[in-house]
């Protein structure tokens, strides 16, 4: 079974729109995909009633929510959320909306370095999407103010940059809460750009963290190994996925390139049919 349980779309950060990594999904044979947006369950509406006429692939509907520690930021991938929920939706917008007001102060940060780009160039290339740094690094490299999308990051926007600036904060814990809440299973993403990993998974698990992700975009194996030995220790079901966001870059890391082990992703579609909002039957299972 090939499943890749993390995707990005136009509906945040990702260049291709929904339909479009429904149909790449299906011309590289892939059987499960997540559409995992940033903040944002927009896409998967589109997603889901694409993937209506090829049955060999199945979507599950998920949500990449962004948290910070003091030492940084957590992702928790939310997987058969109920994305009608009125609570969780509510959460989102005032989460969209702080990324908005954050995008535009680093837009600000950025002019008084002496490199202006657009506001309106950067809601451009956020299209339909929730904005985020991606947009704001495409601005910076269109305008020629660098030679890289990288070097936006190492040199403006990262998190420690002269032109970074903070987005509404949650707590990791506060995103397992209300990915439960909506009826939805709880994963730590990319594990390795969390410093404090160890010590932080018993307090995720104890709020009700399910799995996390040991086969993640291009892990080596001995990173694998570690992060299955904590899972293991901690008790959660390890995923799989590429972060695939069709950046275009040379490196990239193509979508269906990291999977999810075939026994987790039937762990997964058990306990939603279990626990989850009763939609799962909606959706075709691999
Ligand atoms: P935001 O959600 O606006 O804070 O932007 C986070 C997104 O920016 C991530 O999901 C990545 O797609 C991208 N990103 C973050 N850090 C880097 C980096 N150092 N290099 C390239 N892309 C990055
Ligand atoms: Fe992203
Ligand atoms: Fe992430
Ligand atoms: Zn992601």
């Amino acid at each position: 079974m090939k499943a890749d349980l993390h995707v990005h779309t136009t509906a945040s950060d990702g260049k291709l729109t929904p339909r479009e990594i429904v149909e790449l999904a299906v011309r590289k044979n892939i059987d499960v995909i997540s559409i995992t947006d940033h903040d944002t369950v927009e896409g998967l509406g589109e997603a889901l009633a694409a993937a209506v006429v090829y049955p060999s692939l199945s979507v599950i509907p998920g949500i990449e929510i962004s948290t910070d520690v003091p030492s940084g930021e957590v992702h928790m991938l939310g997987y058969f959320i109920d994305f009608t929920d009125k609570d969780f939706l509510k959460k989102l917008n005032v989460m969209r909306s702080s990324r908005e007001q954050r995008a535009r102060a680093m837009v600000k940060k950025l002019a008084d370095l002496g490199m202006p780009v657009k506001w309106t160039r950067v809601c451009e290339l956020a299209g339909e999407g929730t904005v985020g740094r991606p947009h704001i690094a495409e601005a910076l490299l269109e305008a020629g103010y660098i030679t890289s999308f990288k070097e936006a990051f190492n040199k403006y926007i990262g998190k420690n940059g002269p032109a970074y600036a903070d987005r509404f904060k949650i707590f990791p814990v506060d995103a397992v809460q209300m990915i439960l809440a909506a009826k939805g299973i709880p994963v730590l993403a990319h594990p390795t750009f969390v410093s404090d990993l160890k010590a932080l998974l018993p307090t995720l698990k104890k709020a009700g963290l399910v799995g996390m992700e040991v086969y993640y975009n291009n892990y080596t194996d001995d990173v694998i190994r570690d992060l299955a030995g904590l899972a293991g220790k901690n008790n959660l079901i390890m995923t799989g996925g590429t972060d695939y966001h069709a950046f275009g870059e040379d490196a990239e890391v193509m979508l269906g390139e990291a999977l999810a082990p075939a026994d987790s992703v039937r762990r997964l579609y058990t306990m939603a049919d279990k626990y989850c909002l009763g939609l799962i039957e909606k959706y075709s299972q691999p």
